[in-house]
C-alpha cells in the first residue's frame, strides 16, 4: 500500500480519549512497557488486540522467565504482569486496533469501539507462529505441539519428535533439539531444503536427525499428550504413521503490522524496521518485542524491549514538552 493520508478515511467516533502514550500489544513487550510508562506518571493505554496477554497465554509451563525457580503457568504470568502495570494505573483495554494515523500529531489510533488520540505510541504487536491448519494442532497445543524449540525443547528428554519445515529456522530447530530427543524427524513437504548450506551440512552431519521428504501432516493424535503423528506423501498419496513424544512445527512466524502498512517502514517480510534499538521511521512511534524481533523471539527479551521502549518514550515526551515550552 503507498503512504497515502488515511486521516479522512478514519469514520469519526463519538467517543475520543487522549492519552500521553498508547501501548499497542499486550504481550510480554506491551504489558513491560506499560509498568514503566505508568509508574513514570504518563497516562498510558494498553490496547489488548485479539490475544490478551499475548502468546504466552497458548502455552503451559513456562522455565526460563526470570525469577520463577520451579517454573510459571504462561496465563499466570502474563496475569502477573498485567496486574502489575494495572497497579501503576495503566488502564489495559481488551479491544483490538483496527486502523492507525502516525502522519499527523497527535497520532490516532481506531479501535472496534473507539477512537484515541495521543503523543506517543509504543507498537508491540508480537508475531505469530505459522500453523499447520489442523484441529489437531489446535487440540494438543502446549501439550506435544510446540513452536519454540528453544522454549520447549528441554521437555522432550528422550522422545522421539518431529519437526516440520524446510528453512534455517526448521534446521535450527531440530539441531537444537538433538540435544533432548533420541531422534528427530525433518518432515518437509519438498524433496530439498530451502536452509543454509551450511545449516544443511551441519543436519545431514548429525546422526540424530532423519529425513521424510515430500511430506506433510495430516494429522495429530494422543490422549493427554501427542503419540501419532500421520504423514502424506504429497506425490503417491502413502500415508504413514510415526509414534512420537512431540511435533515442532518450524514453518515461519507472520508479524502483526498489517495495520501499519503505508504508515511504518517494513523489512521485506514485514517486521517492522527499528533504529536506535526502538524507534520506527515515525518520530514518536516505537516498537517492542517480537513485532520488530525475529532472531531471539523470547517472552525475556520482548520484555526487556518493552522496558527500552518505554524509557525511550519518557524522555522522547520530555524533550518534546521543553522544546514546546522554551
Ligand atoms: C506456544 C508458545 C510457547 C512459548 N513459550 C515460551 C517460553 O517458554 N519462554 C519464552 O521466553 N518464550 C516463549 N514463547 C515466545 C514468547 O511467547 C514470545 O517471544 C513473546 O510472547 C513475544 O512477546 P511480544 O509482547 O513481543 O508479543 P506477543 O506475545 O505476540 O503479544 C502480541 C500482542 O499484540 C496484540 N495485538 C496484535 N495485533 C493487535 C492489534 N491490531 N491491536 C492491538 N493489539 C494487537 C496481541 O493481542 C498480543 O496481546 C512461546 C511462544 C509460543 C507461541
Amino acid at each position: 500500500m503507498m503512504a497515502t493520508d488515511i486521516k479522512s478515511d478514519i469514520p469519526k467516533q463519538e467517543k475520543k480519549r487522549k492519552y500521553d502514550v498508547v501501548i499497542l500489544g499486550s504481550g510480554p513487550a506491551g504489558l513491560t512497557a506499560a509498568i514503566y510508562t505508568a509508574r513514570a506518571k504518563l497516562q498510558t493505554l494498553v490496547i489488548s488486540g485479539n490475544l490478551p496477554g499475548g502468546q504466552l497465554m497458548t502455552t503451559s509451563d513456562v522455565e526460563n522467565f526470570p525469577g520463577f525457580p520451579t517454573s510459571i503457568l504462561g496465563p499466570e504470568l502474563m496475569m502477573n504482569i498485567r496486574q502489575q502495570a494495572e497497579r501503576f494505573e495503566a488502564v489495559v483495554l481488551d479491544d483490538i486496533a483496527t486502523q492507525v494515523d502516525f502522519k499527523h500529531e497527535p497520532f490516532r489510533i481506531l479501535t472496534t469501539s473507539t477512537e484515541f488520540e495521543t503523543d506517543a505510541v509504543i507498537v508491540a504487536t508480537g508475531a505469530s507462529p505459522r500453523k499447520l491448519g489442523l484441529k489437531s494442532e489446535e487440540t494438543f497445543g502446549g501439550k506435544g505441539v510446540s513452536y519454540c524449540a528453544t522454549c520447549d525443547g528441554p521437555f522432550f528428554k528422550d522422545k522421539d519428535l518431529i519437526v516440520v519445515g524446510g528453512g534455517d529456522s526448521a534446521l535450527e530447530e531440530a539441531i537444537f533439539l538433538t540435544k533432548f530427543a533420541k531422534n528427530v524427524k525433518l518432515v518437509h513437504r519438498r524433496d530439498k531444503l530451502r536452509a543454509s548450506r551450511i545449516l544443511q551440512e551441519r543436519a545431514f552431519d548429525n546422526p540424530k536427525i532423519d529425513f521424510l521428504w515430500n511430506s506433510v501432516i495430516t494429522d495429530i493424535s494422543g490422549d493427554k499428550k501427542v503419540h501419532v503423528v500421520i504423514t502424506q506423501d504429497v506425490e503417491s498419496n502413502e500415508t504413514r504413521k510415526f509414534d512420537v513424544g512431540g511435533i515442532f512445527i518450524a514453518i515461519g512466524h507472520d508479524p502483526n503490522t498489517q495495520i501499519f502498512k503505508g504508515q511504518l517502514d517494513m523489512d521485506d517480510i514485514n517486521y517492522l524496521k527499528v533504529r536506535n534499538h526502538t524507534y520506527t521511521s515515525v518520530e514518536g512511534v516505537f516498537a517492542a518485542g517480537d513485532v520488530h524481533d525475529h532472531r531471539y523471539r523470547q517472552a525475556v527479551t520482548a520484555a526487556g524491549f518493552g522496558c527500552m521502549a518505554a524509557i525511550d518514550v519518557v524522555k522522547y515526551l520530555e524533550e518534546k514538552h521543553y522544546k514546546s515550552t522554551n
